[in-house]
């Protein structure tokens, strides 16, 4: 009997438990169980820990390109050349600013994120008087993506009101070495493992489409189940023109959406991000995904851009879902009420293609 099978993953998740491989990879084939029914059972557990609710995150590149890695998806590792700008990191008062506008906006996080393998001492040095100060002045998240970190390091920014820590795994340890040569998957997960120790908040997440099996999204997955990561961000690959990583493969709105079932199945209480590509590969599925997701970046990604603040809010609004802030859902989108109720004539030309034809 099919159904059984769903009221198996649902029981398994409720209890604690892991999913089996197999029943894993069933989620991911779309010719097996039913996406809708996988929707139902992800969306109870979205539900159960953070009801209707949106975290929305601002990422800010504090620092962008030089880097000496050579991730072949990234446009600012060695390897690529494409044409984005790159800065040494921002002056303090940039950056505070930014934060500023990121709690207006209605983010509920907002995360610094650097470029580069480690963390040099002066960094961290201007990071604690960063995070000290945004701590003091907004009712805002904060999160940073160092690269590696020291325990010390790890240390001195828990101490300046850090919140979470983020390092992505990326794909999984077999497929690894298809997509970085410069550093290791164990030297991500040692990172994990040094916030983590010193009672950070871990935030890890992964690219789909960069040629992984699902296999290794299963890996992935349970992974990040293993390393308690409590911010998982899914992000579709974007093909940035001059990276070698070359189109993305695989993906299809339906596979996404099922992406993201799969890692709330193994991973229930975590706060599943749909990141970056969101608006590229899930298309019209992409209101659907927040049936599943509670997380969302509000300003596009790193160095490109994403839909509008007005357009994912609107979204949100539309879903029935509300945004954890002190800002107002309705407040956010008063002034772009203009832009949603615009509407344009057509021309003679598209009245009346075939006028001139006969
Ligand atoms: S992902 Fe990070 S480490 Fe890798 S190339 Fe890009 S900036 Fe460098």
């Amino acid at each position: 009997m099919i159904d059984d099978i769903y009221q198996d993953i649902y029981s398994k998740v409720e209890k604690g438990d892991a999913l089996r491989r197999d029943v894993a990879l069933r989620i991911l084939d779309l010719n097996d169980l039913d996406t809708f029914s996988l929707l139902h059972l992800a969306y109870l557990f979205r539900r159960k820990y953070y009801s209707n609710v949106v975290l929305l995150h601002v990422i800010n590149n504090v620092q962008n390109g030089h880097c000496g890695e050579d991730c072949q998806y990234c446009a600012q590792s060695k390897l690529s050349a494409a044409d984005i700008e790159e800065y040494p990191m921002k002056s303090d008062s940039e950056i505070l600013g930014e934060a500023e506008a990121a709690y207006q906006a209605g983010a509920y996080r907002y995360c610094m994120v650097f470029s580069g393998r480690g963390s040099p001492n002066e960094r961290i040095d201007r990071l604690v008087k960063i995070i000290r100060n945004i701590k003091q002045r907004w009712p805002i998240e904060v999160c940073v993506s160092p690269g590696t970190i020291t325990l010390d390091q790890a240390r001195k920014l828990k101490d300046a009101g850090l919140d979470r820590l983020n390092h992505n795994l990326n794909t999984s340890k077999g497929y690894y070495s298809k997509i970085c040569t410069t550093h290791s998957y164990e030297e991500r997960v040692r990172t994990l493992k040094v916030a983590r120790s010193v009672g950070l908040s871990v935030c890890s997440g992964v690219i789909l489409g960069m040629g992984e099996v699902p296999q290794d999204v299963v890996e992935m997955a349970m992974k990040l189940r293993e390393v308690k990561a409590e911010s998982i961000p899914v992000n579709f690959l974007i093909p940035i023109p001059g990276t070698p990583i070359g189109t993305p493969k695989g993906l299809s709105p339906e596979y996404c959406l099922r992406v993201l079932c799969l890692f709330r199945l193994l991973n229930p209480e975590a706060e599943i991000r749909i990141a970056a590509g969101r608006e590229m590969h899930l298309r019209s599925l992409e209101p659907i995904g927040l049936y599943v997701a509670n997380s969302l970046f509000l300003q596009g990604y790193l160095n490109v851009k994403g839909e509008s603040n007005a357009r994912t809010l609107q979204m949100i609004k539309d879903m029935g879902f509300r945004i954890s802030s002190e800002m107002k859902l309705d407040d956010l989108l008063k002034e772009d009420d203009e832009q949603l109720f615009q509407m344009d004539f057509k021309d003679e030309l598209e009245l009346r293609p075939f006028k001139n034809k006969e």
